[in-house]
């Protein structure tokens, strides 16, 4: 890929744009090599690999952001390359390291720096960590070998113009997940979720289905999920049914600075539903930042959130923490570091 104009790497759909290199990295003997920085293209895989057959993979998303002072700084990084490696050992896969992984992060910055967008866009970057022992018969045994890469796509603001709010189908029954998983950033979760999305979306016009198991509110397939009002947050206290965001976390660190009240604990779809007329709601992750949402489908009644569009609180949020990663408010917690 050439290097192209700003408002042309981010006006392709999230996640479609490949910036042309990647850094790869596999393991001799069960331990990690050097890394390589290559052209994004084709990782050989034996069709026999472990990863193929038993999932064992995981990944992470994160973002580095031009900020208007035109450098380039990652969010939290290290956070994710921690993350990643819990996703690993949860998976018995050989771990990288936060060490290595960041440094491959770092190194797929430096290699595509000529394609991270102008704000609002930026460059979404996306380790990827997979079992390449070449054993059919390994089912019940960990892969031995793994290979970690790096990849990156220039992306456009997740929710340009207009920030429409969000519809969530809330469900009851059908898990988002299992015990053993909640934690781990791997590709089963998404594949278990993703009939239950399709049906929610054909059925009641749903962008997405907020997972709430007998009646306790869990997560969305791929963000955490937040009830505010101008006073208080009301999240999920960490538990191991979820995946704990690295924007939730900073989201409750800046809503503590806004003078919210921060409530880490369970929320019944019964008080979801109560609050609901005279609260916000907002998705939380990486690619959509924070996300109104304006109507719950519960029941198969459609429950207005608000004056069911993207909520104030949710948009000063959201801007303290985009402030934050531009670099064009303080960072005194030091979540970004600049690259290049
Ligand atoms: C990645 C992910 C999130 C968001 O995590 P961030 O660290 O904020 O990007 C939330 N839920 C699930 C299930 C995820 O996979």
């Amino acid at each position: 890929m050439s290097v192209r104009s700003s408002s042309e790497l981010t006006t392709a759909p999230f996640g479609t744009l490949a910036a042309p290199a990647m850094v790869v990295a596999e393991t001799v003997d069960g331990r990690f090599g050097a890394p390589r920085v290559q052209p994004t293209g084709p990782v050989p895989l034996h069709p026999f690999a472990h990863a193929l057959h038993y999932g064992s993979s995981c990944f992470e998303g994160l973002k580095a952001h031009r900020g208007d002072d035109g450098v380039v700084r990652l969010f939290r990084a290290d956070r994710h390359a921690e993350r990643l490696s819990a996703s690993a050992r949860r998976l018995r896969l050989p771990d990288p390291g936060p060490e290595l992984t960041l440094a491959m992060i770092r190194e797929t910055v430096l290699a595509n720096l000529s394609v991270v967008p102008d704000p609002p866009g930026a460059l979404y970057l996306r380790p990827v960590l997979m079992g390449t022992e070449p054993n059919i018969g390994a089912a019940a045994a960990p892969s031995a070998d793994a290979v970690l890469y790096v990849v990156a796509s220039p992306v456009g603001d997740y929710f340009a113009a207009g920030a429409r709010a969000l519809t969530l189908l809330v469900e009851t029954e059908q898990p988002r997940t299992t015990p053993q998983f909640g934690q781990v950033k791997t590709g089963a979760n998404y594949a278990m979720a993703l009939g239950v999305t399709l049906e929610a979306k054909a059925a009641h016009g749903a962008d997405q289905v907020l997972f709430a198991p007998a009646g306790d509110v869990q997560e969305t397939g791929a963000a955490n999920f937040l009830l505010l009002d101008e006073r208080r947050l009301v999240t999920r206290a960490l538990d191991g049914s979820f995946l704990h965001g690295v924007t939730r976390d900073a989201l409750l660190v800046l809503a503590r600075e806004l003078g919210l009240e921060v409530e880490e604990r369970s929320l019944a779809v019964d008080e979801l539903v109560a609050a609901a007329a005279s609260s916000e709601a907002a998705l939380a992750g990486t690619a959509a930042v924070l996300a109104g949402v304006g109507t719950l489908v519960v029941d198969g009644v459609r429950v207005q959130v608000g004056d069911g569009n993207v909520g104030p609180t949710t948009r000063r949020l959201r801007e303290a923490l985009v402030a934050i990663q531009r670099g064009s408010a303080s960072d005194p917690y030091g979540w970004t570091s600049a690259v290049g």
